[in-house]
């Protein structure tokens, strides 16, 4: 069983932002030259999240109005009043949508459905400098120890 982590460095655009990332997963997993377990894929920060989607312009417009609807983000929250900070609406959905997502691999390749893409979320309302940690945990070969 081998431990392997990798980190993938992103320009964001802000505000709703999101990004494809599973190409950049998959290419790192090969490059790993595992195959067989799974990879945690965990965004550095409170005001962007990891979710799977399939990844296209009606659902991805269709998302950025359920998180507008859910956390509205012309409201003032608590946390702006107590930082004089404008993003508190950046923080919840972050933690609502959660940081991380684990994806199993099996022959190399990660177990993913066609329509089904990993896909890192921007909510804070400023362009960000994202790291996402891949950790990878798996074996070479499906046997060995
Ligand atoms: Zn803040």
């Amino acid at each position: 069983m081998k431990i392997i982590t990798k980190q993938l460095n992103l320009k964001t655009k802000g505000a709703g932002d999101l990004i494809d990332i599973t190409a950049q997963i998959q290419k790192n997993l090969e490059d790993s030259g595992l195959q067989e377990g799974n990879v945690t894929v965990f965004v550095i920060g409170s005001t962007a999240a990891i979710t799977t989607f399939e990844y296209e312009s009606g659902l991805i417009s269709d998302l950025k109005e359920l998180y507008e609807q859910l956390v509205p983000s012309n409201k003032t929250y608590a946390h702006d009043e107590t930082w004089g900070d404008v993003n508190g609406f950046s923080h919840l959905r972050a933690a609502l949508q959660g940081p991380s997502l684990v994806v199993p691999f099996i022959s190399g390749r990660l177990i993913l459905g066609t329509w089904q893409q990993v896909v890192l979320a921007e909510f804070d309302h400023r362009p960000r400098q994202r790291r996402i940690v891949l950790q990878f945990v798996g074996s070479i070969h499906p046997n060995a120890k």
